[in-house]
């Protein structure tokens, strides 16, 4: 009898640590998705093309401002904001599903482009499938770390990755980003000066930090899973302080996130959570090696910022540039956003944060440097509240070319 107790008590923390996870998976369930439905304010579409001659690069748009001209450097909806992601795996290396699975996945999630990143392998050429844009690239092994090389059309071999790592991406082409750099496994040990990008924010890495937290990360996110593999991925996301101090000592490279998505939880769920977004301007062309040129161009030039969103549709997020006295803005433009959610905007100068605010950041005269921009959202999340990173820009140079 009295055995019988002490079997009894020793069973209560693991169930009530089940039924726990159980109320978990159901309150997730009823989340809907976007969390925060706000529309954007058409008023502030971006209404004609800027020319080179304005310093802006041929890509940008702009609109007439209440005094003068206004340059939209990243953000806003135009007609030719993409969505992607970058640095997608395959069955042709060690991800779950193959490229029909994934161009389904990212069509469903209303994703223009992916980007592939399947290990030291020939890639595919740049095709449409289902409808998106399917960009070659490779995640080359080499001595010093893994390099994502975008738009490369093949690999290279080992000697020249062992012996070169940047010198086997240029090998293989394209554009060279440091994968997963901040790394507890498989950092970046090489040279941070000669490459033109970073995955600032990972899906590897994210995992990687959720595996040493598993209490505060994985369990919640995993018992997410059964309801929505989308809300399983935000749980294990967070900003990466040591990436973001890493990318503010080299703010010249290019700052990306990356889903280095396998398909363990399916392809749908990181894509519908968090996509890559460049701006062009004009729509992608029919054909598919022009239209991938196109894309890694704008990942080169750094016309590229990322978001969460499956929080709140970002296009109302702007950052432009308005003349005389330069001067620098990232804003949040919709009608209706919800008091619940409130968006704090930063803006950041060679590394330094220069400006922060509500809903707008600015800086003027916004002198010669390296900006870029950060919002985040504080939202009724599962449990409470929480604070996410729903968006970071690359960043861009003002002045001083
Ligand atoms: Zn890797
Ligand atoms: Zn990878």
């Amino acid at each position: 009898m009295r055995k019988r107790h002490i079997g009894l008590l020793a069973a209560m923390p693991p169930l009530a640590g089940l039924v726990l996870l159980l109320v978990h998976t159901a309150r997730v369930a009823c989340v809907s998705i976007p969390i925060v439905d706000a529309s954007v304010d058409a008023a502030e579409e971006p209404t004609f093309a800027i020319d080179r001659e304005e310093e802006l690069g041929e890509e940008s748009g702009g609109r007439v401002g209440e005094d003068s001209l206004v340059a939209i450097l990243l953000g806003g909806q135009g007609g030719h904001v993409l969505a992607g992601s970058f640095h997608v795996h395959t069955t042709a290396s060690d991800g779950r599903g193959d490229l029909d699975d994934v161009s389904r996945a990212a069509a469903r999630a209303g994703l223009d482009f992916l980007v592939l990143g399947d290990h030291n392998v020939d890639p595919p050429p740049a095709h449409y499938r289902d409808g998106v844009l399917i960009v070659p690239g490779v995640e080359l092994s080499t001595s010093a770390g893994h390099l994502l090389a975008a738009g490369a059309e093949r690999t290279a071999g080992w000697t020249l990755r062992e012996e070169d790592p940047v010198g086997a991406a240029r090998f293989a082409g394209g554009m060279a980003v440091l994968a997963h750099p901040v790394n507890r496994r498989l950092p970046w040990t090489g040279d941070w000066m000669s490459v033109d990008g970073m995955e600032v924010v990972s899906g590897d890495s994210l995992i990687r930090e959720a595996m040493a937290r598993p209490f505060v990360r994985l369990l919640p996110a995993v018992a997410s899973l059964p309801a929505s593999t989308t809300i399983g991925w935000l749980s294990i996301h967070h900003r990466p302080a040591e990436a973001f101090e890493s990318w503010d000592a080299h703010p010249h490279l290019v700052g990306l996130c990356a889903h280095d998505a396998h398909g363990y939880e399916g392809y749908f769920g990181p894509f519908q959570a968090m996509q890559l977004r460049v701006r062009l301007s004009a729509p992608l062309p029919e054909d598919p090696k022009s239209a991938a040129n196109k894309v890694v161009k704008a990942l080169m030039e750094g016309r590229v910022w990322c978001t969460l969103g499956a929080l709140a549709d970002p296009a109302g997020f702007v950052l432009e540039k308005s003349f005389e006295p330069r001067s620098l803005t990232a804003a949040l433009r919709y009608r209706d956003w919800p008091d619940s959610a409130r968006p704090r905007v930063l803006l950041f100068r060679d590394g330094e944060k220069v400006s922060e605010g509500i809903f707008e950041a600015s800086v003027s005269p916004a002198s010669d440097g390296l900006y870029r921009a950060e919002v985040f959202l504080d939202l009724p999340w599962i449990w409470g509240r929480r604070e996410f990173l729903w968006l970071f820009t690359s960043t861009i140079q003002i002045g001083g070319e």
